[in-house]
């Protein structure tokens, strides 16, 4: 665990340190039971009890009702964004979606195969640098689902507000942002993450879904993106990610440990104060993002000229702050800033920003 880096990649992303330590001590003989977690059947007594807890861990940190399934499938967030509308499309076939990145993007263009889509809102004719304010009588009222993606990785937004939906379940992709915040987990039909941002590492998608949404895919949709299958299986139907699951719930007992949810979220928003007080003071920086739809996660700035953007990644990684680049898609600089990324990680790469600042006036 020595020099290691601090990683600002969007994801994977930095895990907490005494979670690997945790998993590195037990990886070869978990619990003694002589067999290391990656190995393990999953039909096995160590591995249920492994699966249950981690479920009850998520449960308990994220206040989730009774009436919530938790299901942890594969395929990450890009199979949610076909498995939705075809589980959730079961009476008028549309579904309302609201424009806000990337990913929002593809989301609504995987459901347009299955069903009737409407974009209520965008704000792609910003370069996303907002969320668009979206009323109940913007959606269609006979709309199956309204579906947002509650963090934007790319662009570094944030929903401010939980749209109303009135009976319209609502559904969200909180890839980028799961246990950042306290969520009221009752105001969702479904809320669905991959993992490998604030949770394990990749290859884990975390569902919650309001029961009485389960069982609506039709007998065509294969057997594996029905949600129902997970339900019933209590996510064992056929081999799950063992070793992702098991490094999910040592991060839930993490969580819990150091004052759950609410806790991590009272760090996560020091952290990104710290660095967009920053920015907005810099001379050189600037965040294109509207001040009150900032992630806390993702903080996404720039200088103004692409080539300093170049050379600020380059320099930064070689001063151990790594993966400071912009998403492939728009350039410019993102730190990710998860909430396993230490605080130190943060003072570190402001420090480097103002001396790269004085550097390169
Ligand atoms: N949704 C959001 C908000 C994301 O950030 C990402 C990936 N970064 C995805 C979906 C796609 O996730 P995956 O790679 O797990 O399919």
């Amino acid at each position: 665990s020595n020099n290691r880096a601090y990683n600002f990649s969007a994801g994977p992303s930095m895990l907490p340190l005494p979670v690997i330590e945790t998993v590195a001590e037990q990886l070869p003989n978990y619990n003694g039971c002589g067999e290391s977690v990656m190995e393990m059947s999953h039909r096995s007594k160590e591995f249920k009890a492994i699966l249950a807890e981690a479920e009850q861990d998520l449960r308990d940190i994220m206040n989730i009702p009774e009436n919530y399934k938790v299901m942890f499938l594969q395929g990450g967030g890009t199979l949610q964004f076909a498995m939705v509308p075809l589980n959730l499309l079961r009476k008028s076939g549309k579904a309302d979606y609201i424009i806000t990145g990337s990913w929002a993007k593809k989301a609504a263009k995987e459901a347009k195969k299955f069903g009737d889509v409407k974009i209520v809102a965008s704000s792609e004719e910003s370069t996303f640098s907002y969320i668009p304010e979206v009323k109940k009588e913007d959606f269609r009222e006979d709309a199956d689902y309204v579906h947002i993606t509650y963090n934007n990785t790319i662009y570094g937004t944030h929903y401010p507000y939980i749209p109303d939906t009135g009976d319209i379940p609502l559904v969200a992709d909180m890839s980028s942002c799961i246990l950042s915040e306290e969520i009221d987990v009752s105001k969702f039909g479904l809320i669905y993450a991959g993992a490998q941002k604030n949770v394990a590492p990749s290859g884990v998608t975390i569902v919650i879904m309001r029961e009485d949404l389960i069982g609506f895919a039709k007998d065509t949709v294969p057997t594996y993106l029905d949600y129902k299958v997970h339900a019933e299986n209590d996510s064992a139907y056929n081999t799950p990610n063992c070793f992702g699951i098991y490094v999910a719930g040592e991060v839930f007992k993490y969580i819990k440990n150091i004052g759950g949810v609410a806790a991590m979220h009272k760090m996560d928003v020091e952290k990104a104060k710290k660095l967009y007080d920053y920015i907005d003071g810099s001379d050189l920086y600037t965040c294109p993002v509207r001040d009150k739809d900032r992630s806390l996660m993702n903080v996404v700035f720039v200088t103004g000229d692409e080539a300093l953007d170049k050379k600020f990644v380059a320099e930064g990684k070689a001063c151990g702050l790594h993966n400071l680049g912009g998403h492939r898609s728009i350039g410019g600089m993102r730190a990710s800033i998860y909430n396993a990324m230490p605080p130190e990680g943060v003072d570190e790469l402001i420090e480097f920003m103002k001396k790269f600042e004085a550097e390169n006036k």
